[in-house]
């Protein structure tokens, strides 16, 4: 046979197999019931300590029927996109919510965070400009970063000294600079010191893109995020985030000054060429941001059930000895993980969780440099529920 008949796809058998032998393979599993604290999985009643619902609004009637009457009214689809056929009124009824709830000048809003993140980046900085990334990045992050064509600079996690000596070195030799970071890390849970960063952004002139996806609806007295829980509210950032988290929907987002969102409009690959939010995943958003101004019982509740559980496992001196295979990782939110050795560790831990009847990911590489268990609390979990996960881990962990 010669060398140009070989099947050219022969690789990706062998690169799963590979994937494989190392504990990296992933595959979906199905859940057969409305979203909230209870799930049924793959046939079995499940705890569920693996949502992003941080506030139980995914299955919310009112969101629901909110998008059963924006699909009603205007349609499943958008049908092109916003600056074609794809407005509608319901996209500036939320992006006037979203500027409101972070006290921006404007919002925009994209059909995911992960497109919010490549577009914002990709139209802040091109070639001739350096983007400074914390190593613990979300991927949309990263990914931003890369398709810019900016030089790209990771600097260690939360690590503003590191930050600092490579701005100071790279700084002067570049026309923008950009610094980008999660507020609230998705994989680790702690929180990115933005008060100290936007100082030293301010120091070096440059700009800053914060990721509030795991912050928006959670953090701050009005559910703003980060940016309102470190105080700072106003300070010339950008902020990203999405609609599929604490606001139960699907989107992003993209939050700041007039011009900035002006320039978007006009710039940003992934808005400009991609079919406008559907109506229903509009709508079921900005019934979101609603529930979050009337019920701030719900953060209230979330908060109370966080420190909880941080308590209990504080206390614990199983997750707490220096040779615990269980480590928590630090915590300023609803995150919350144990890390442990090896990917097969945490496999096991997951699924023993399961035949007890809990639902945590096991995060693995990678995702994530180290393996872990990754729990979310929500709103909606009772003490019962966070209980019964503390019974089980510790008898896991035994
Ligand atoms: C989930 C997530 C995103 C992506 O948001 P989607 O709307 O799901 O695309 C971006 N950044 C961070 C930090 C996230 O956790």
């Amino acid at each position: 046979m010669s060398q140009s008949s070989q099947n050219p796809y022969l690789w990706v058998e062998r690169s799963l197999q590979t994937i494989h032998q190392a504990n990296w393979y992933r595959s979906v599993q199905t859940i057969q019931s409305a979203p909230g604290s209870h799930i049924r999985l793959d046939g079995h009643d499940l705890l569920n300590f693996a949502s992003n619902d941080y506030l139980g609004l995914a299955g919310d009637h009112r969101l629901i029927q909110a998008a059963v009457e924006a699909a009603q009214s205007f349609g499943t689809g958008s049908t092109g996109s916003r600056l074609l056929s794809g407005h509608r009124q319901l996209h500036h009824q939320l992006e006037t919510a979203i500027a409101t709830l972070k006290q921006t000048e404007d919002a925009l809003v994209f059909s995911s965070g992960y497109l919010a993140n490549l577009g914002a980046i990709a139209a802040l900085v091109d070639r001739r400009d350096l983007v400074l990334t914390d190593e613990y990045n979300h991927s949309s992050l990263r990914n931003g970063a890369i398709l810019s064509k900016a030089t790209v600079m990771p600097y260690s996690h939360c690590n503003l000294n590191d930050l600092q000596v490579k701005l100071a070195q790279h700084r002067s030799q570049h026309r923008r600079s950009l610094i980008v970071t999660d507020s609230v890390f998705s994989m680790d849970g702690d929180l990115c010191p933005l008060p100290q960063l936007l100082d030293l952004a301010e120091q070096y002139e440059c700009m800053v893109l914060v990721d509030e996806a795991h912050a928006t609806g959670v953090l701050g007295q009005t559910g703003a995020g980060s940016v309102e829980h470190l105080g700072c509210t106003g300070r010339p950032l950008v902020q990203v985030g999405t609609l599929s988290k604490a606001l139960g929907s699907l989107g992003g987002y993209v939050a700041g000054s007039k011009v900035i969102i002006d320039w978007l409009r006009n710039r940003s690959p992934t808005w400009i060429y991609t079919t406008g939010l559907s109506p229903a995943d509009t709508a079921a958003a900005l019934a979101a941001i609603a529930v979050i101004r009337q019920e701030p019982e719900r953060r209230a509740n979330l908060w109370q059930n966080v420190a909880y559980l941080h308590q209990q496992l504080d206390q614990h001196p199983i997750f707490n000895q220096a040779t615990s295979p269980y480590r928590p990782l630090p915590s300023a939110s609803p995150i919350l993980c144990l890390q442990m050795a090896h990917p097969s560790a945490v496999m096991a831990a997951s699924q023993q969780l399961r035949t007890a009847g809990i639902w945590v990911a096991a995060i693995r590489p990678p995702t994530v440099p180290t393996s872990r268990l990754r729990i979310t609390v929500m709103a909606t979990h009772q003490q019962s529920d966070l209980d019964q996960l503390l019974k089980s881990l510790t008898a896991i962990a035994a």
